[in-house]
């Protein structure tokens, strides 16, 4: 079997140097914002060209807290992607405000610039482009929407650690940015764990203070905020695993120009396109084909996993529904639900596999 993804070959690859640095926190008796979360923020906002990093919870919370940062609530609208993980929009509806979306550039899986103006109301307070599958929005259309209208943007970068637009990192390519270490991520923890990042010195300061309860002295609480910490087992994980990181995404770009050599004459299959300027982590490799529930059943069949990110559109998600969408509103992210398939991708899988995938593909194809 060839799974879709997979963690423990990574982990032994690093067990001795993970095990020690685990076991030094339980040692160590701190375990809550000590010096190990600080290093880590030191290291993702140098990493990202930032001026701050904050540790947080995980990626939902980080979204969540960067836009309680901007004083974003009850009557503002968010304009963000109906193709997208659920998390994204979920931050919108726990702060209060209204999710908008606007439609896919198919071939990009991303924001199309052009459907978010169109989606810019008074009520509008930010953007919030999701990099999807590591590949960075078109950023700087999106910037000058942002500017026109005077709006925020807040970068979902959960899937895009290191990747690059013109050259500067996601993490600095809007006015705040979150990500996430969920295991399966391009730098993932053992566990849940987050980090929000920004230029900007008073969001900074909301997000820290925010995170720990909303009060800048311990026992003074300004405002309602959450208990949203990284922590000092996971810092200590990802301290190890984040100078591999640039490795990694290397591995995974060579694989993604393997698959797009391999599969370019393969009948029937769609690979994904880099844009111009962009230098995309490949989080995931997601071609599009028609019948795609076949098969990725005849796949199943033959020993390869894959995965699908994401059947159901959120426009069209029952905790949604209330915001009145009907089917049909977003034909490129219907199309894209409809057939996208995400190969085996992950730093370690090797050039057989890759070969037997694209084998099993080329068959199931015709099958
Ligand atoms: C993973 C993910 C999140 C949420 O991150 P968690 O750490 O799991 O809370 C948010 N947005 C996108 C696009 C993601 O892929």
């Amino acid at each position: 079997m060839i799974p879709a993804f997979e963690l423990k070959t990574q982990y032994q690859s690093l067990a001795d140097d993970i095990e020690n640095a685990a076991a030094e926190v339980l040692r160590g008796g701190s375990y809550i914002l000590g010096p190990r979360v600080r290093e880590l923020e030191t290291r993702i906002a140098e990493r990202v060209g930032a001026a701050h990093a904050i540790g947080v919870g995980n990626g939902t919370d980080a979204l969540h807290l960067a836009l309680r940062a901007l004083q974003i609530g009850p009557g503002d609208e968010v304009i963000t992607t109906p193709f997208t993980f659920v998390a994204t929009t979920e931050a919108i509806g726990i702060v209060g405000a209204t999710p908008v979306f606007a439609d896919i550039d198919l071939a990009t899986f991303n924001l199309d610039p052009a459907a978010v103006e169109a989606a810019v109301t008074e009520r509008t307070k930010a953007i919030l482009p999701v990099h999807l599958y590591g590949q960075p929005v078109q950023m700087d259309a999106l910037r000058a929407i942002a500017k026109r209208h005077g709006l925020a943007i807040v970068e979902d970068a959960a899937q895009a650690i290191g990747a690059t637009f013109g050259g500067e990192q996601v993490g600095t390519l809007g006015d705040v940015a979150c990500f996430s270490f969920f295991p399966t991520k391009n730098l993932g923890c053992a566990g849940d764990g987050g980090m929000v990042t920004t230029n900007d010195p008073s969001l900074f300061e909301r997000v820290e203070m925010l995170r720990r309860h909303g009060g800048k002295v311990k026992y003074h609480h300004s405002e309602l905020g959450l208990n949203s910490r990284l922590d000092e087992l996971q810092a200590a994980i990802l301290l190890v695993k984040e100078p591999h990181l640039d490795r990694w995404t290397e591995a995974r770009r060579t694989l993604a120009a393997r698959y797009n050599e391999l599969l370019a004459d393969v009948e029937g299959v769609v690979t994904p396109v880099e844009i111009d300027g962009v230098h995309a982590v490949y989080h995931q490799y997601t071609i599009r084909v028609e019948d795609r529930d076949a098969v990725q059943q005849r796949l199943k069949d033959a020993g390869v996993g894959t995965a699908v990110y994401y059947p159901v559109p959120l426009y069209r998600q029952e905790v949604h529904a209330d915001l009145g969408y009907a089917s049909g509103d977003f034909p490129q992210s219907e199309e894209a639900a409809r057939t996208a398939l995400s190969l085996p991708m992950f730093p370690e899988l090797t050039h057989e596999q890759q070969d037997q995938v694209v084998e099993a593909l080329a068959k199931a194809l015709v099958a």
